[in-house]
């Protein structure tokens, strides 16, 4: 007998305004709150890109006065966090927008909770920690990948020791997210790949998660299969606005479902080596989610069967669903010019008790369908040498 759907709330907090050419909507967008001080936060790529402009002439348009934050890295730490407060503290906005990529959005949140609510980031580790109303505050993505934008987490690295803190409250959530799919076709070929391997993988770990539910799965499979659809082709054709259009949709409903039941053994796994030997983000979780994927296979047959279903010729001649995704998922790290392996990645000799003992100390290790204790965990970073 099949179980029962374990009980379950669904929350969308962030309203979606879709289009081509939707920057030029941000002003308006910010007086609908009645907004008058806007403090944008952005990196320097993407003022060079010319992106930023865009807001922030919008903003000003619509009467706003505005500050612009730029002092935000790859991997935000505390300390751009506190740079970006101190700005904060004298210019005192009544609106936060942050028109970038992961980085520049989850700055903008930890700036927010520390603007809003008082005292230093590491309070603000963990889920619900805001002690008030935080800034409304709108995010316009430039690159398609973390999902920032659909969900309340902040990713932010104690500019100390490089550990990664996830800062979620519902409160910290974008009021609007703008997709506007012009924004992302300055991205690097690197930055595309690195950004849509990590949306895919949010689509996939969602999707078996433990906290799954009914409704985080419509989004974890729908944004699996726009990326499927959208990522071989823009790796092929950068310039392809339509498929740019999937994976830019795609990434932000696998944000959505991350929001409503998290992610997995990948992701545990992919922080320790971004912390420990700075592999980028996308990076690292791409190539540990095929073995993940084998490793979660036998329990999670039917589940990865659903997304086989949206590959093109299906299960194919693999004995397995499991082994068809991770197959399929291998080699479109190999087609997005990503390092397959940790020796190719530069790791020759990888610290496998260091890392495993790290990777159980996830919080999203809770969460993979399969209990990883410390050993699988080295045997899956062994799997990847
Ligand atoms: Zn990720």
């Amino acid at each position: 007998m099949a179980t029962p759907p374990q009980p379950f709330e669904f929350r969308a907090a962030t309203r979606l305004v879709v289009g081509a050419g939707a920057v030029g909507r941000l002003g308006a967008l910010a007086r609908e709150f009645a907004r008058r001080r806007a403090l944008v936060v952005s990196d320097p790529g993407v003022v060079r890109a010319g992106h930023t402009a865009l807001g922030t002439a919008s903003l000003e348009a619509s009467g706003l006065a505005v500050r612009l934050f730029t002092d935000v890295g790859e991997n935000p730490t505390t300390a751009h966090v506190d740079a970006g407060v101190e700005v904060a503290r004298s210019f005192r906005p009544d609106l936060l927008v942050a028109i970038g990529g992961g980085s520049s959005m989850d700055c903008a949140k930890g700036i927010n909770f520390v603007h809003s609510c008082g005292g230093r980031m590491h309070d603000y580790h963990g889920r619900g920690k805001a002690t008030g109303p935080l800034l409304p505050s709108i995010g316009v993505p430039t690159t398609a990948g973390t999902g920032s934008e659909t969900q309340s987490f902040a990713l932010i690295s104690d500019a100390m020791t490089h550990v990664k803190m996830a800062c979620g409250d519902p409160r910290a959530a974008f009021r609007v997210a703008l997709l506007d799919v012009l924004l992302t076709l300055t991205q690097p070929a690197r930055v595309t790949a690195l950004t849509g391997i990590d949306a895919l993988s949010h689509a996939v770990e969602s999707h078996v998660s433990r906290a799954a539910t009914p409704a985080s799965r419509i989004f974890s499979r729908e944004a699996f299969r726009l990326l499927a659809m959208g990522l071989p082709r823009v790796f092929a054709e950068p310039g392809d606005i339509e498929a740019r259009e999937r994976v830019q949709l795609g990434a932000s409903w696998a944000g959505m479902a991350i929001e409503n039941s998290m992610l997995g053994a990948a992701h545990a796994l992919a922080n320790p080596l971004t912390a420990n030997h700075d592999v980028v983000h996308g990076q690292a979780v791409g190539m540990m989610l095929p073995h993940v994927v084998r490793f979660n296979a036998a329990g999670c047959a039917d589940r990865y069967a659903e997304l086989v279903a949206e590959l093109p010729g299906g299960c194919g001649s693999a004995v397995s669903a499991g082994d068809r995704l991770a197959g399929w998922l291998a080699d479109l790290v190999v087609a997005g010019g990503l390092a397959p392996s940790l020796s190719a990645a530069g790791i020759a000799i990888p610290d496998l008790g260091t890392l495993a003992a790290a990777a159980a100390s996830q919080w999203t290790a809770g969460f993979n369908p399969r209990p990883v204790a410390i050993e699988d965990l080295a045997r899956l970073y062994e799997d990847a040498r």
